[in-house]
């Protein structure tokens, strides 16, 4: 079924109406809500007013745009490279290298403890494929598992086909994982064919007034090192070598570090003669006076010190660049807070930037989507493809179709046309939207999307009043707002059926890893009450889904649990090569029906395989379990796999272990992105077609290639969670909580995504948790309120400021209660032909979740280096254009940022050193790949925090004071040894304490009496009654609330060895990886943008 379906003949039928009633609509709640009376439908006779050019709705101007806001800073270039600090040989997050033992052989099961057996005998319903060897079954009664099952050896090899490495679709295969690393012999690169678009840096909008901060030339301690004069050349970050773009040699003036700022354009003054004195401080400034030397950075660059390379006169005091005085994230963010977080943000108007994604605020929708669904890189986008090309601002948008919305905001509306269907263009199958011009007295509407007039139907027919609008605009929410739904028609079915309810699979894994951890006993206990929290629709009572349960190592278990049994009974599946369903009747069920007997099952698996020695595992075939059985069942849903180890066993998908660290920095680095096997592409494409999304839950104590065994999540919408050495006394909360919040989660299933755009720009490339089999659409087996897509736009013609450009996402999918239904969000965007009014409103942090996606996809097929090196120019281009046509002349020395987008530096420098394109030394394989596969479907508020982390001072702010304590700048230098911080960047959560910490506090928090006897690697803090426990403990969990994954908490001591961990997140400094401090790329940046003015 696809979006683009064209619709149905209407059919004259006098179906209930469209009406849509007034709307009151319940969240979802079907079509309830009050009934407005139904307009008439006015028959075809109305006044025909000839066409009267109605304004779109709500659509109005930006004002022209005068002079550009901007920032300018004037920062030093050049400075040596400065060496890299020692390798930490911390691992993130506890280091556990258990070894598994490995059993020799894999015994069969047989001890089976357990109950009373009831008799019944084994029923073995094959159904699928036919089972071709017999499958024998166990019974579970009182859970035996009698005879384990021989199957006769398949006649055919394995598998499910050739494992043909399938050319990616235009999505990304996302792979990834945190933390953890193997080495290990590595495998056959698949490849994956992903195109690499360009991509650009964004920046955030509201023209605001120009912050200059100049950045002193010269002046202005430098900080970090302190002491030496900038260095000429010096090449940022990391081992100097590499990094052509940095190694670029800067143009002889270049090299005059306070020069180069504020000199003026001509000949390279020799020195920093034109230093300024006193350099304002503009934004950031709060922090107090820059502080001196940083503990650990004992002596300054390496490398640097020596002026030599500098020629002209000697460098005197040494002027550097003040921290202070180069825009920070952190006044940013409180500024847009106090400027927009007070007032609704109301969508009426067309291409108004919204507030920051770090900003609360609410949405009233009138005629475009909440930012919450949508979020630009500019909410102005060139008329021409020659000015997008000038400018190199990507043009994207951020789309999460089934976001979830603050309690104060109200859910779509949901829509039905009766049998009907939807009203749509005929031409360009675009739905019926607020910017739709209705003309010929109602009879008839001219497409916004391209043009097309269509007749009206007559039952949708309506009068329009004086200025051309429907008088019933406002009762349809079609027609006045920005985001709505309308319940979708057979037509939109599978097979021309309603869908079924869908199912949950739990699939877990019992190998000797998952028992001994007590992962198995963990798990089974938390599903006896959490099978009572499945999503449900509006106000039902219960769910609709129905669950089911499988176990495996090497081979597969079925349970019937069917209500009528005593007990559940086991079917076992050898025959990993052609899986097949061995039961379809009892396998899924009504979790109210069968409660007595999936309790029991749960009650058992725990004790089943409690002795096993099973050490091998298997992974597609489980897969493949899951997706037959939906199959067989006829309807969506979901599979919960739970898995520990890299699959080894003989099975299609069995997987070697390639990891190689050697491979980092070389071309070859690209295989370790990329699945080692094409089969589970394969078996993604089948699940897409079934609707069959996976989470996978991983808990591995080594390498377990998650770039392989992601794919199959990535390409169907699903979710990956991994929890390195999981050990339930550690790990339980994390875990339980995750899966708790998974489970629970809204999700649409079956789904198909497509954006429409008005004439002149089209979709041309997609990020995310998807498959796609054309070039249009977006297909999703599940898609959840925490998914996004980013879609790409290019132009294909010219546009016009007048008309705008109008975007539109269509979201087909079926609800958790099998009702099929269609999202339809709008926006619509404003045109320039002034370059200027582009850079007045874009997004930084939207420009930032595109860049890092697109460089987190281009890993697959290009060196890191080359992925680095893109963004970078990329970001000078940017910021070139932006000088070179829109900023007030002024001296080439300085660094001249628009208003908008003077955060895109420092943004972007935390992409390129992130783990994937990075990776310091405790940066697992598995964990990159998991990274990578996380951001993919990550949206802006997420990106925003993992790649500049919130570092909140906990004790500085009145213990009183109810608001979370104001952010400090993400630096070693902000932390101050008397202080206590807490730091998150929505998966990691750290609290540092400093050495010189008061007693008292030390008391209240940790109830110990001094620092030296604080647990270094705690992760609960004591619960203690006294009000800065109670009030450091509130904002952790008011953090964790915020973020769709649970955080643990990890206690760091200054000086103490953990420490390392702690600093990785201190993304203005340098870093141990050799990723550049925000000072020097800054000083980059400014010199790649020289050189292209040149
Ligand atoms: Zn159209």
């Amino acid at each position: 079924m696809n979006v683009n379906q064209s619709a149905p003949p209407v059919p004259p039928f006098g179906q209930p109406q469209p009406v849509y009633p007034g709307y009151h609509q319940s969240s979802y709640g079907g079509q309830s809500g009050s009934t407005a009376p139904p307009t008439p439908c006015g028959s075809y006779n109305g006044p025909v007013p000839g066409y009267q050019q109605t304004p779109h709705p709500g659509v109005s101007r930006a004002p022209p745009s005068g002079a550009l806001p901007s920032s300018t800073a004037q920062v030093p270039c050049g400075q040596g490279a400065y060496g890299q600090f020692g390798q930490g040989d911390v691992q993130n997050g506890p280091s556990s290298t258990v070894q598994m033992q490995r059993f020799p052989g894999s015994q069969p099961f047989g001890s089976a403890p357990l109950a009373p057996v009831v008799s019944q005998p084994t029923v073995l319903q094959p159904y699928g494929p036919p089972p071709t060897s017999a499958q024998v079954t166990a019974q579970l009664a009182g859970m035996q598992i009698s005879g384990a099952v021989a199957s006769a050896p398949h006649p055919s090899g394995l598998g499910y086909g050739p494992p043909t490495s399938l050319a990616s679709a235009s999505g990304s295969f996302p792979n990834s994982g945190l933390y953890g690393s193997y080495p290990q012999g590595q495998a056959p690169p698949l490849s994956q064919a992903q195109g690499h678009s360009g991509a650009h840096p964004p920046q955030r909008s509201a023209p605001q007034q120009a912050s200059s901060f100049t950045p002193p030339a010269s002046g202005g301690p430098r900080m970090p090192s302190v002491t030496g004069p900038l260095l000429q050349g010096q090449s940022f970050g990391g081992p100097p070598v590499s990094q052509p773009n940095h190694v670029s040699s800067p143009p002889p003036q270049a090299l005059h570090p306070g020069t180069q700022m504020t000199g003026p354009p001509g000949p390279p003054p020799p020195m920093h003669s034109s230093q300024q004195p006193g350099y304002q401080l503009q934004q950031n400034g709060s922090f107090g006076p820059a502080r001196g030397p940083q503990p650990n950075y004992g002596s300054p660059y390496p490398g640097a010190p020596p002026f030599s390379s500098q020629s002209g006169p000697q460098p005197l005091p040494p002027k550097r660049l003040d921290p202070d005085a180069i825009p920070s994230p952190i006044q940013v963010i409180e500024d847009d807070r106090n400027n927009r977080g007070s007032e609704p943000f109301v969508t009426g108007v067309r291409g108004q930037v919204p507030p920051l994604v770090t900003t609360n605020f609410l949405v009233k929708d009138q005629g475009n989507a909440s930012p919450r669904y949508i979020r630009c890189t500019s909410y102005n986008i060139p008329c021409t493809s020659d000015m997008a090309k000038q400018a190199q601002v990507p043009l994207a948008a951020v789309i999460k179709p089934l976001a979830k919305l603050p309690p104060e905001e109200v859910s779509p509306y949901i829509v039905d046309h009766g049998e009907s269907g939807p009203l749509r263009c005929n031409r360009c199958k675009a739905y019926m939207c607020p910017f739709m011009q209705f003309i010929e007295g109602g009879r008839r509407f001219q497409c916004c999307f391209c043009s097309c007039i269509n007749d009206v139907p007559p039952q949708y027919f309506q009068h329009l009043d004086h200025t051309g609008k429907r008088v019933d605009a406002y009762d349809r929410p079609e027609l006045y707002l920005g985001s709505y739904e309308f319940l979708a028609t057979v037509d939109y079915c599978k097979n021309n059926k309603f869908p079924s309810p869908p199912a949950f699979i739990f699939m877990i894994d019992v190998s000797y890893n998952a028992i001994r951890s007590g992962l198995v006993r963990l798990l089974c206990e938390e599903l006896k009450s959490l099978v009572d929290f499945l999503p449900r629709e509006g106000g039902a009572e219960e769910s609709a889904i129905r669950v089911g349960f499988v176990t495996y190592n090497k081979v597969l278990h079925f349970y019937n649990v069917k209500s009528s049994l005593a007990q559940p009974q086991m079917m076992v599946v050898s025959d990993v090569a052609d899986m097949f369903v061995p039961l379809l009747d009892g396998f899924l069920v009504n979790v109210n029906e069968s409660r007595a007997v999936i309790t029991s099952l749960l009650d058992q698996i725990p004790e089943m395989f409690a002795d096993t020695r099973e050490t091998e595992t298997v992974f597609a075939p489980v897969i493949q379990a899951g997706m037959e059985a939906l199959k067989a069942a006829e309807c969506a849903g979901k599979l919960f796999l739970f898995h520990t180890s890299l699959p080894i066993a003989e099975a299609p998908g069995k997987l070697k272990n390639r990891d190689d660290r050697k491979l980092i920095n070389t071309d070859k680095e690209k295989t370790l992105f990329q699945p080692q096997t094409g089969v589970y592409q394969t078996l993604a494409k089948e699940c897409v077609a079934q609707g069959c999304c996976v989470d996978l839950f991983l808990f591995p104590n080594q390498y377990v290639d998650v770039a392989t065994l992601s794919v199959v999540p990535q390409l169907t919408g699903g979710s990956v969670y991994k929890y390195a050495c999981f050990q339930v006394e550690n790990d339980q909360e994390r875990f339980v909580s995750d899966l708790r919040r998974d489970v629970q989660k809204v999700v649409g299933f079956d789904a198909v995504m497509r954006v429409r755009t008005s004439t002149g720009i089209r979709a041309v490339d997609f990020f995310g948790a998807f498959y796609m089999s054309n070039t249009t659409d977006v297909e999703l087996a599940g898609l959840d309120g925490d998914k996004t897509v980013t879609v790409e736009f290019k132009h294909d013609d010219r546009l016009n400021e007048e008309n705008g450009a109008l975007l539109q996402c269509a979201l087909l999918y079926t609800s958790c209660a099998g009702q099929r239904r269609l999202r339809i969000h709008n926006l619509a965007l404003n045109c320039c032909t002034q370059l200027a009014d582009l850079y007045r409103n874009c997004e930084t942090d939207t420009l930032i979740n595109y860049m890092a996606k697109f460089a987190y996809r281009g890993v697959l097929n290009s060196p890191v280096k080359t992925v680095r090196d893109t963004l970078i120019t990329q970001c000078a281009q940017i910021l070139a254009c932006y000088r070179k046509n829109c900023a007030s002349p002024s001296s080439a020395g300085q660094l001249i940022l628009p208003e908008c987008m003077k955060l895109l530096p420092v943004y972007l420098n935390c992409v390129l050193k992130s783990d994937v394109l990075q990776p310091g030394a405790e940066v697992t394989t598995d964990d990159r790949a998991y990274v990578r596969v996380l951001v993919t479907s990550m949206d802006v508020a997420e990106t925003n925090v993992f790649f500049y982390p919130r570092l909140l001072p906990l004790t500085k702010s009145p213990i009183e004071s109810t608001t979370e304590p104001p952010a400090v700048r993400a630096s070693e230098e902000r932390l101050s040894n008397g202080d206590i911080y807490l730091l998150e960047n929505g998966l990691n959560l750290f609290i540092w304490v400093g050495a010189s910490v008061q007693q008292g506090v030390v008391q209240s928090l940790f109830s110990v009496s001094s620092f030296s006897q604080i647990t270094s690697g705690l992760s609960i803090l004591p619960v203690l009654d006294n009000p800065l426990s109670k009030k450091v403990r509130g904002l952790i969990d008011s953090l964790r609330a915020q973020r769709s994954r649970y955080m643990k908490l990890i206690v760091v001591k200054q000086e103490d060895k953990l420490e390392m961990l702690f600093k990785h997140f201190l993304v203005e400094d340098k870093s141990l990886s050799g990723g550049a401090s925000y000072v020097d790329f800054l000083c980059h940046m400014h010199k790649e943008i020289r050189q292209l003015l040149s």
